[in-house]
């Protein structure tokens, strides 16, 4: 499924949420956290409804190198001059609450809310 009409992601994807934007391309959008854990916490998705890194292939793999290396580009656009951190959350035990796979980039000062 490229998309799920339940899924909050999608939805912000759509623009039937808001979001405050950051990057958008034909693949990818990032977007700030809504309840941010740093000076610097944002978001970014594919666009096609992707749950997990338990749901990706071969096919995800120039996907996967765009979020990433997106990633140092954004943290920097945002200030984060002095380094960042990459999360991805997967499944029940890894934390993840949103399913729709998610790259959380943090940084700025700290300290940090958490982590
Ligand atoms: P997870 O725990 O799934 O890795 O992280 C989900 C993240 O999405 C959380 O940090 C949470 O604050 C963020 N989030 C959840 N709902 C929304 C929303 O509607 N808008 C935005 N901008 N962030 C959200
Ligand atoms: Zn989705």
């Amino acid at each position: 499924m490229s998309h799920d009409p339940n899924c909050i992601f999608c939805k912000i994807i759509e623009g039937k949420i808001p979001s405050r934007k950051l990057y958008e391309d034909d693949d990818l959008l990032a977007f700030h956290d809504i309840s941010p854990w740093a000076p610097v916490h944002f978001l970014i998705v594919p666009k096609i409804h992707v749950v997990s890194l338990y749901d990706v292939s071969a096919e995800h793999q120039a996907l996967l190198g765009k979020m990433l290396s997106l990633a140092p580009e954004l943290a920097r656009q945002e200030g984060a001059l002095n380094g960042f951190r990459c999360v991805i959350n997967n499944g029940q035990d890894g934390g993840q609450e949103v399913s729709h796979l998610h790259l959380h980039v943090m940084g700025g000062a700290r300290p940090w809310a958490r982590g």
